[in-house]
């Protein structure tokens, strides 16, 4: 028997046993992932055939019958983000980036704030706990989690934020339960999506929100881009996900999704130019990082999604839908 099934099913199972839980109870124990990830399609259960798509700086696969994008093998994260992970890595400078984050952060915290009534929120892989501040200085009560030990402990030390050196794969015990987890760009990064799922579900109130994003592999930037999408440029990304995969994620984890968007976001200059690859952009970056003068512009490259879900409402048999 495959053992993957088994934690699929109960995952989701257990995900589906607490929608009558009170808000103000803590959240129950966390599903764990096994000691070693399986090979193959998470969404399939690790039955299906893949097919090898390309390489990138791993071979990238398609599975035959959902159409999961992955990398394989995936990238097991936390000691990849390191300081040089967020300066001169895949970021240019992440700390001059705050400026564009936090201006960012006041839409979806509006919306946000007309979804929920309560306005505790958990966002899961903080890095330095940016779009937490922004957050906090809302009014709301903030936590964060995230594996890298460098971003987590310039949250805690330079914003006085708590935030926990942690995966939600593996996430600590006795978290309370959230009225919002946010998660901006960092489900692809996992290496267990759908047990970060189970484990989100858990500690979201029945009437709360889950909100994230993450890249588009239907979109058509990456059709006209191919393998030199942005998004393959990160060797820590081990997802591609649409919006098709990502629905039937959320569905197996619990969720049901309220509201789809393609929204754009402020970007920094630097991180522009950091990745934009023409010739003088990283001069250009580095005298402007220099000069402390970091402006952010509005893009939107409708290359990545926004998913808004709510813990799927629970009905007994005999009152259930027909
Ligand atoms: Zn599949």
């Amino acid at each position: 028997m495959n053992p993957e099934r088994t934690t699929m099913k109960s995952a989701a199972a257990a995900a589906s046993e607490i929608g009558t839980q009170s808000n103000t109870r803590p959240a129950e124990r966390s599903v764990t992932p096994e000691s070693s990830p399986p090979a193959g399609c998470l969404l399939c259960e690790g039955l299906s055939e893949s097919r090898l798509l390309f390489h990138t700086s791993r071979p990238i696969f398609q599975c035959a019958v959902c159409a999961l994008v992955y990398a394989d093998p995936r990238s097991p994260a936390a000691d990849d983000y390191s300081e040089d992970y967020y300066r001169d890595g895949v970021y240019a400078d992440y700390l001059a980036d705050r400026d564009a984050i936090q201006r960012n952060a006041p839409r979806v915290l509006e919306e946000l704030e007309s979804m929920v009534k309560g306005r505790r929120l958990l966002d899961v892989g903080c890095a330095t706990g940016f779009f937490l501040e922004a957050a906090r200085a809302r009014g709301w009560e903030v936590r964060g989690l995230e594996t890298s030990e460098y971003a987590s402990d310039y949250a805690r030390r330079e914003l006085g934020l708590e935030v926990e050196t942690a995966s939600i794969v593996s996430p600590p015990e006795g978290l309370p339960l959230f009225d919002v987890v946010t998660l901006w760009d960092t489900i692809e990064h996992l290496d267990r999506p759908d047990i970060a799922l189970a484990n989100i579900r858990r500690l979201l109130a029945p009437d709360g929100v889950l909100v994230f994003s993450t890249g588009d592999y239907a979109s058509l930037l990456r059709r006209l881009a191919g393998k030199k999408w942005r998004l393959f440029a990160d060797p820590t990304h081990n997802f591609f996900f649409d919006e098709k995969t990502l629905r039937l994620m959320l569905t197996r984890a619990g969720f049901e999704v309220a509201r789809v968007t393609r929204r754009g976001k402020r970007v920094s200059l630097s991180l522009i130019l950091h990745q934009s690859g023409l010739p003088l952009s990283a001069r250009v970056k580095t005298w402007l990082l220099a000069k402390g003068w970091n402006p952010s512009v509005y893009v939107n490259l409708r290359d990545v999604v926004t998913i808004f879900a709510r813990p799927h409402s629970i009905t007994t048999p005999e009152e259930g839908p027909r």
